[in-house]
This record gives C-alpha cells, sequence and structure tokens, in this order.
C-alpha cells in the first residue's frame, strides 16, 4: 500500500513514521499518511516565505493564469481524485458524492481565478490623490476538516494563491491522502514553494497556527478548535478566517406545500450525511403540516441507498469516522431516552463500517441535545411550533450561527422571516446551496470572515493606501 509523502518546495519529502489511513466503509487501508514533524512544518514555511518573494511580485494577469492552470489539473484528474476521496472518506462517487465534490473544486477554482482587486482611487482632485491597494499577506496557513476535504482545501488555496500569498496546509488526519495528492497536482503548474502540504497529528495544526512565520491563518473545522487556533494566532497577531460548527434551524411556514418542499429538505439535512457545516440540523415544523412533512420525509428516505462509497449505486455512504459514528448514536439514544419518536433508523447498520441509517426524531424539543448541539451525522431533530415569531426568537437561542432557511410558499413572506434569523447565509426554500460568488461566513460562534467571492479574496490581503 502506497506511502505518501509530504510536499515541500516543489519536492516529496519522505518521513520516518507514517499512519495508515483507513476506509470508513470497510476499515481497508487506504494508504498510510506520512507524520511531518515540527522541523518539517519549519521547512515548509521557510520555502513558503522563500516563494513568497516572487510570486507576491507576479501580476495579477500571471496568478489568475495560474489558477486556471490549476482548474485543468484538477479537471484532468478529477476521477483519480474522486476514487481516492471515496476511499478515504466514505462518502459515495455518486450523488452528492465524490464526483460532485471534485466538481465542486473546480468550479469554484474556477471562478476564483477570474476574481480580481484592481487598485482603487478613493480621491483624485485639487486637494490629492488617495489609492487603495490590496496586498498579499505572506505565507498562509491552512488547516482543513474531513467532511469536504478537497473541495475545502481549494477554497483556502486558490483565493491565497490568487491574491499573492503562498500556502502551507494541513489536512486533518482523517482525510489527508486526497489533499496531499491535489497538492501534488498543484505543484504540476505552480512554482515550487507556493503550495506546500505537511500532515501529521492535530498538533501540527497546533504549531501551524502559533507559527512565527505564518501571516494569516484561515481555519475551517470545529468551533472547539476554531478557538484554540485564535488562541494560537495571538502572540504574533495572525489575521484569521474562522469558519467554524454549525446549527442551522429551518424553518417550516403554515403556508409551505410540503409536496414542494420534501426533497429539497431532505438533501439540506443529509447531503454529505450530514457532516457539512451548513446543513440543516434543526427542523421546526409548523403544527397544521407537521405530520405530513413527518411522513414525507420517511418516505423520501426509504427511498435512499445507503453503501459502499465505491458502490455506484449508493447515494449516501458510511459515517466518516469513529468517533462521529459514536457521537451520532448517543445523540439519538439520548433523544429517545427523552420522549424522541424515530420515525426512520435510529440503531447502526448491521454490516461493517461506520454505517449509521438516516435517521428522523420526531417529538423533540430544546434542551435535548439533538437539537442543542450539532449532530454533524445522519440524524435530523424535528420540532413542532405553532407560533411563528416565537420559532424564529428560539431558533436564534443557538450559540451557532452559521446559515438558515424558511420554506414556504410565499417568498416575500418568507424572506421577512429570513432576515430575522441570526446567521451569515440564509436559504428560501433550500438550505445549504452554496455558490462561488455568493460570500459565505457564520455569525456568532460560526465564525469569523467570509470566504468566496471579492469579499472572500479580500481576506487575503491587507489594505495599503497610498496618498499623494
Ligand atoms: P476539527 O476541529 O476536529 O478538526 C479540524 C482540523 O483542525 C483538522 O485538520 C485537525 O487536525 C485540526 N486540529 C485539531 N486540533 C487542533 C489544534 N489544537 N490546533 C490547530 N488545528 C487543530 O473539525 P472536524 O471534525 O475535522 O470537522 C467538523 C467540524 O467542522 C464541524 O463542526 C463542522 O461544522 C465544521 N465545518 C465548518 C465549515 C464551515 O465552513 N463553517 C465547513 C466544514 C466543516
Amino acid at each position: 500500500m502506497k506511502q505518501y509523502t509530504l510536499l515541500i518546495g516543489g519536492e516529496p519529502v519522505a518521513t520516518s513514521h507514517h499512519a495508515a489511513v483507513a476506509n470508513p466503509s470497510n476499515g481497508e487501508i487506504v494508504g498510510y499518511m506520512p507524520l511531518g514533524s515540527e522541523a518539517d512544518l519549519d521547512q515548509a514555511v521557510a520555502a513558503a516565505t522563500r516563494a513568497f518573494k516572487s510570486w507576491s511580485r507576479t501580476s495579477s494577469e500571471k496568478r489568475a493564469a495560474a489558477c486556471r492552470a490549476v482548474a485543468e489539473k484538477i479537471n484532468e484528474h478529477a476521477e483519480e481524485l474522486a476514487q481516492l476521496l471515496t476511499r478515504e472518506q466514505g462518502k459515495p462517487l455518486n450523488g452528492l458524492g465524490s464526483r460532485f465534490e471534485i466538481g465542486g473544486a473546480l468550479a469554484w477554482t474556477r471562478h476564483t481565478a477570474e476574481l480580481d482587486l484592481p487598485i482603487e482611487v478613493l480621491q483624485d482632485d485639487n486637494e490629492g490623490r488617495v489609492e487603495l491597494y490590496r496586498k498579499p499577506m505572506g505565507v498562509v496557513g491552512s488547516i482543513t476538516p474531513w467532511n469536504w476535504p478537497v473541495m475545502i482545501a481549494c477554497w483556502h488555496i486558490v483565493p491565497a494563491v490568487r491574491a499573492g500569498n503562498t500556502v502551507v496546509i494541513k489536512p486533518s488526519p482523517l482525510t489527508p491522502l486526497s489533499t496531499i495528492r491535489l497538492v501534488e497536482i498543484i505543484n504540476e503548474v505552480l512554482p515550487p514553494g507556493v503550495v506546500n502540504v505537511v500532515t501529521g497529528e492535530n498538533s501540527i495544526g497546533a504549531a501551524l497556527s502559533a507559527h512565527p512565520g505564518i501571516a494569516k491563518m484561515t481555519f475551517t473545522g470545529s468551533t472547539e478548535t476554531g478557538r484554540k487556533v485564535m488562541a494560537s494566532a495571538v502572540a504574533t497577531l495572525k489575521r484569521l478566517t474562522l469558519e467554524l460548527g454549525g446549527n442551522d434551524a429551518g424553518i417550516v411556514l403554515p403556508d409551505a406545500d410540503p409536496k414542494a418542499i420534501i426533497e429539497g429538505l431532505f438533501w439540506g439535512a443529509f447531503i454529505n450525511n450530514g457532516q457539512t457545516c451548513a446543513a440543516l440540523k434543526r427542523l421546526y415544523v409548523h403544527d397544521s403540516l407537521y405530520d405530513e412533512v413527518c411522513n414525507g420525509l420517511a418516505d423520501y428516505a426509504s427511498r435512499i441507498a445507503v453503501g459502499d462509497g465505491l458502490d455506484e449505486a449508493s447515494i449516501l455512504g458510511p459515517v466518516q469516522n469513529e468517533m462521529q459514528f459514536n457521537k451520532v448514536r448517543e445523540l439519538v439514544d439520548d433523544a429517545r431516552a427523552h420522549g424522541g419518536r424515530i420515525l426512520t433508523g435510529g440503531v447502526p447498520m448491521d454490516r461493517p463500517g461506520y454505517f449509521y441509517p438516516i435517521t428522523l426524531v420526531a417529538d423533540v424539543d430544546h434542551g435535548v441535545r439533538l437539537v442543542d448541539e450539532e449532530q454533524f451525522g445522519p440524524a435530523l431533530p424535528i420540532i413542532r411550533y405553532s407560533d411563528i415569531d416565537e420559532v424564529i426568537a428560539r431558533a436564534n437561542q443557538n450559540p451557532a450561527g452559521l446559515g438558515g432557511s424558511v420554506w414556504s410558499s410565499d417568498a416575500e413572506k418568507a424572506k421577512r422571516y429570513a432576515l430575522q434569523l441570526e446567521c451569515g447565509s440564509v436559504w428560501i426554500n433550500k438550505h445549504g446551496t452554496i455558490q462561488p460568488n455568493a460570500p459565505f461566513g457564520g455569525v456568532k460562534q460560526s465564525g469569523i470572515g467570509v470566504e468566496f467571492g471579492t469579499e472572500g479574496l479580500k481576506e487575503f490581503t491587507t489594505i495599503q493606501t497610498v496618498l499623494s
């Protein structure tokens, strides 16, 4: 089985220690992740610092062309990346799985290549001229999670590089191989040292976020780890983009048409088995539609094939890892013990791998862990309500504020309520449909800053104002 290497300054760097990466569908070893040391990390930061000197001075056109070339490389290797991603992450090749994720990585890379931050002239008159420049920051440290590892790596790497920075990325130890391969592919078209990858245990993430050679951290992961990254960044006042956990509420108004919304509700919640930051994680349904929506979702769930990710027929796969599998099981058991009515699922599937079925839990409310905490798995609590203003206020009680949605036959009315939700993105009659031109980020404890589009690109720059 293949032993992967780090990639530093454009060269493979072998490590003396490795860790096995296993397929969550069946436990088979996919490959061996190199266990990078802090000395490897220092080397990577040094290589990225050297590369920054020339990369930061390249023209915007040249960097746009380089990002386009990265997109073409991803396209060329799309199927290879999708197969590797399925084997280490578990998500199916089909449905909203690996091929979809690589397609997303490609779409974001292409879109970001075309963004630009030209000089802005703020004043030009007899009093003087004021110009605003957006300059690259230096070496960007990137830390990514295991749920959408390739797409999120592109969300970090491509805008950083497009803006003239260089990168050291540390992927999750649970899904490192597809990121190593991505960085290898990227290095076929970018100069050495512009993008480097150091894999290893969580301690490498901590060392990266504390490293004095890193100008900015871009982190996607849990709120708990985000706090640690923020604390590590204090000593050197690193700039931060933190995309953290969510507990998105979806609110079905009494005038919604259940038949029209079931599919959207289902995929809003169960995309990637619910292991998605902006998945619908708490569903509030008006009393008058409650039974119809519950039954419609259970019926829809019964038609979804859950199986090995490499099986072309699978639409959903296993939960990615044991910790997450145990968490989902624990939260569902707890909800059941507190009066939750299991409409479908509710016990692990009887087969090897971390298979937990699509689970719908009715008749739960605030105060139950499945509602209050981020489950990050295939289990959706469905909460009954009767007063719309009250349910908006209750939905806002959660400390998370990533996404939210309102479902109604009257889009204008839905928007009025949507604007009252305390979250960074809000959807009408859909949920979680992010796109590369729409800034995305959390409010409250779901993060700091935004990604995507020009607003996201700006986060990889500092302002220099020139007054003459
Ligand atoms: P996690 O916080 O456990 O790990 C994320 C990354 O942080 C991994 O690479 C890990 O190795 C690293 N890490 C762990 N300890 C660290 C430390 N002390 N210092 C620095 N880095 C450290 O998260 P996860 O379980 O991989 O991902 C799931 C979480 O990510 C969920 O909460 C989900 O909502 C969130 N998420 C958010 C977004 C978003 O855009 N807001 C996107 C995807 C996932």
